[in-house]
Order: structure tokens, then C-alpha cells, then sequence
């Protein structure tokens, strides 16, 4: 049996040589292609094709890169890759790992034979990029899950599930090659009721409804998606019925039906959310302190001015806190410690408060040049603003880390 001496010393915060590795490669990407054309496709408000064809070009948009950093063993691949193409811009970094979301629903509940087929044709290939979608949310059902409408009916002499309803803020809804819709199928269930199914690519029925125009995140695509007598074949429902069945009868019996597959999936990736939001506020901490340095008032620099010194002050040490918050927990997924404390929830409402926070001390410290588009300032706490809202918003994550701190019923 181990004890305390013998893991003395065990504990390191030395990011391993292959995921450093891996670090600058992707900076190097975030910074030479990422970044620069960061401003264009946020005026644009489109998925920007070229880059996600280059970034498959050199395999950073791929499923091996995806695979590589997921099962990577510290847990930290993840949430260093995003850090990194989100520091290049938000909105291209989200058309870049978009179709992760999707994949985690697939991988985290669905079958072997479910992971070979759908998640490689969610990233396809050089000259043949693929997207896939995660719809859970629809117009009635944000942040209260439970009242998804979407109806999912089984067939069983033709073995295939009808979908019928409408999702809203799919990213990638509409254009993705395979979309992952949470429907219902015992609505008097809630969200024990709800499972998850794979619609393939060219299925007659499901159709783009309105593309949102948006605040921030620009370059990434996000619509409604309409789903009118979708016919999916029986092997489409993420997990399998046999699963499925199980857990309904236990919950009918009053037993525990275990975790719902779209909270699984939203706990699974909150630290990944994290870290995204951590590359933006990074950027713009960068941004500043150079600024800072530069921008000359009443003879001295800016940044001379115990005012904005102690503003980069803070502005530096809540990105690093929010960074550990972030690795903490990705540790623990990876490791299989149970979030007790809901931690994923805390780096991910923690992360998404602090990049809105020094986006916006950024502007601040630009004057009236942070205000403009000449700089990217504005675009970057335009673009924070979504990790306060998508995934889970921050009054939902307090919620989580009230019940797991205090046992209670919070609502
Ligand atoms: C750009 C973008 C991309 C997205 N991508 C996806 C995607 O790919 N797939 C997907 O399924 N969804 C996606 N979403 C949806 C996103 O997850 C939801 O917008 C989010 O969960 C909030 O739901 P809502 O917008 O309906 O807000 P609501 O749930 O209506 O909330 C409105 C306000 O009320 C507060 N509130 C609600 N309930 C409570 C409560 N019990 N206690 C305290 N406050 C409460 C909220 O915190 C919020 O401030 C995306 C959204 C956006 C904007």
C-alpha cells in the first residue's frame, strides 16, 4: 500500500517534454495563421474553411491530434492545445475544436463500434474537412435541460428512431457532416428520460434553421437546427437500446438511472471550455502589459502608474489562478477522481469571469485605442463574453458548486 512518504515529492506542475512539445508546435500555428487572420473571418461571421484546411493539412484538425491529446496521460493535452489556439482567436479556435464537443458525446457513452464510425467522419481529412455538431439546447430549453421537447420514437419492426423538433445554438448546426441530438424519450422522465442519437450525414429531414448573428466568436458558426421526421437506424442511439432500456427501468423503478448523457459530456469538457477561455484572457494580459510599456503619458510609461501596474498585477495573477483551477480538474478527469467539489464547474465558471474581466481591463489600459477595431482588444472581450453563457452560464455553475459544497437542494 502507498503511503503519504512514498508519493513525497510526486507532485509536479513540470508540463511533460511531449506536451510541451506539442505547445509550441500548436503556438506556432495559433500564431503564424490563427492569429493574424483573426479580425477578417470575425467581419466575415464564417466558418473559416481555409484555416481548418490547414490545420488539417498539418494534422492539428484531426481525430489522431484529438485522440492524442484526450488520452494524454497527465490530462493536461487538452486544455494546453486550446489554451494555445484560443490565445491565436476565439472564434477560429472554436471552429478548430467545435467538433470535439460531438466527438466527447460519442466517446464518453457511445459503443466501440459507435467511436470507429461516426467520430472520424466528425473530422475527415486533408481536402476533405468534416465537421460534427452537439445540439442539445432548444429555444425552450437553455439552461433547463430537463424541458428538451426534441421527441425520439422507437420503431421497433423497422429498428430506427423518429426525431422530430427544433435545437438552437448548435455550433456548427446545419453544415456539420454528423450532428449528435439529446432528445427525449420518456418526457415525463426530464432529463433521465433524455438519450442521445447520431444523425448521419444527408439525412433527409434535418435541415438549418436561422444562423445567428453574434457579439463575439464570429468565425464560429452557430444555428438552429430543424428536425422534421428524421429517420436514424437503431445503431444510431448513442450507447445502445439494451443501455438504454436498463436505465430507464431502474429509473421507473425509483432506482438511480445514472448521469444523463448530455451532463456527462458538459462535465467531461468544462475544463476544456476553460482553457479556452484562458488563451483569450492570456492574449489580451499579453497585449496590455506591452501597451503598457510603450504608451507614454506625462513622460513616463504607462504602466509607471502604480494605477495600471497593480491593474496588470491582478489581471496576471487571476489568469494564472484560473489556469490551476483549469489543470486541477482535467487532472482529475483524466484520472478519474470524482468532481466532488464540482471542480470542473469552478475552472470553468472561474476562467470564463476572469477573460471577461481583463478583456475588459484591457480596453481600459489601451485608452481609446482599446475601443477600436484597430486593435484586437475589443474583438477578444467581444469574444469572452461567450464563456460566461455557452456550456453551462455562470449562474448554472455556481448552482452545481453550491449542491456538491453543501449537499443541498440549491436551485
Ligand atoms: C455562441 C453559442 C454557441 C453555443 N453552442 C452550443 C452547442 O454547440 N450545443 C448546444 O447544445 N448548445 C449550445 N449553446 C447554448 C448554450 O449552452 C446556452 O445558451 C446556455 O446553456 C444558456 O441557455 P439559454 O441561452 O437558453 O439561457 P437561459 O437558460 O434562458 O438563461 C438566461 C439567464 O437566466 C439565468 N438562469 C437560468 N436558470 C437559472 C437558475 N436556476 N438560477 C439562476 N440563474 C438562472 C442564466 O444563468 C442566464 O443568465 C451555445 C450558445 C451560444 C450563445
Amino acid at each position: 500500500m502507498s503511503t503519504d512518504a512514498d508519493n513525497a515529492g510526486a507532485f509536479s506542475l513540470d508540463l511533460s517534454a511531449d506536451v510541451r512539445e506539442m505547445r509550441d508546435w500548436v503556438h506556432e500555428f495559433a500564431a503564424d495563421v490563427i492569429r493574424p487572420a483573426g479580425a477578417e473571418w470575425d467581419e466575415r461571421e464564417e466558418t473559416p474553411w481555409p484555416i481548418l484546411e490547414e490545420a488539417a493539412k498539418i494534422g492539428l484538425y484531426s481525430l489522431d491530434f484529438f485522440a492524442q491529446q484526450w488520452f494524454e496521460p497527465s490530462g493536461l493535452g487538452i486544455p494546453v492545445a486550446f489554451e494555445e489556439l484560443f490565445w491565436g482567436d476565439a472564434g477560429i479556435g472554436l471552429s478548430l475544436v467545435g467538433s470535439g464537443l460531438a466527438a466527447v458525446s460519442v466517446a464518453s457513452t457511445g459503443t466501440q463500434e459507435q467511436v470507429g464510425e461516426w467520430i472520424p467522419q466528425m473530422f475527415g481529412g486533408p481536402g476533405e474537412v468534416k465537421l460534427g455538431a452537439f445540439c442539445s439546447s432548444e429555444p425552450d430549453a437553455g439552461s433547463d435541460v430537463g424541458a428538451i421537447r426534441t421527441r425520439a420514437v422507437y420503431d421497433e419492426a423497422a429498428d430506427e428512431w423518429t426525431l422530430n423538433g427544433t435545437k438552437t445554438w448548435a455550433t456548427n448546426g446545419g453544415i456539420a457532416d454528423v450532428h449528435v441530438i439529446v432528445a427525449s424519450v420518456d418526457p415525463t422522465l426530464k432529463t433521465r428520460g433524455q438519450a442521445s442519437f447520431i444523425v448521419p450525414p444527408g439525412t433527409p429531414g434535418l435541415s438549418q434553421g436561422q444562423k445567428f448573428r453574434k457579439h463575439g466568436i464570429r468565425a464560429s458558426h452557430t444555428a438552429e437546427v430543424v428536425l422534421d421526421n428524421v429517420r436514424v437506424p437503431g445503431r444510431c442511439l448513442v450507447g445502445g437500446k439494451e443501455k438504454l432500456d436498463e436505465r430507464l427501468a431502474r429509473v421507473r423503478e425509483g432506482g438511480h438511472g445514472g448521469e444523463q448523457a448530455a451532463m456527462r459530456t458538459f462535465e467531461a469538457s468544462r475544463p476544456s471550455v476553460a482553457a479556452m477561455a484562458i488563451g483569450v484572457a492570456r492574449a489580451a494580459v499579453e497585449y496590455a502589459s506591452d501597451y503598457a510599456k510603450d504608451r507614454v503619458q506625462f513622460g513616463r510609461p504607462i504602466g509607471q502608474n502604480q494605477g495600471v501596474a497593480f491593474m496588470l498585477a491582478d489581471m496576471h495573477a487571476s489568469v494564472d489562478a484560473a489556469r490551476l483551477l483549469t489543470w486541477r480538474a482535467a487532472w482529475m478527469a483524466r484520472n478519474r477522481r470524482p468532481f466532488t467539489h464540482a471542480e470542473g464547474s469552478m475552472s470553468k465558471l472561474v476562467a470564463g469571469e476572469t477573460a471577461v474581466r481583463v478583456t475588459e481591463q484591457a480596453i481600459q489600459i489601451l485608452g481609446g485605442n482599446g475601443y477600436t477595431r484597430e486593435y484586437p482588444v475589443e474583438r477578444w472581450h467581444r469574444d469572452a463574453k461567450i464563456f460566461t453563457i455557452f456550456e453551462g452560464t455562470s449562474e448554472i455553475q455556481r448552482m452545481l458548486i453550491g449542491r456538491a459544497v453543501t449537499g443541498l437542494d440549491v436551485r
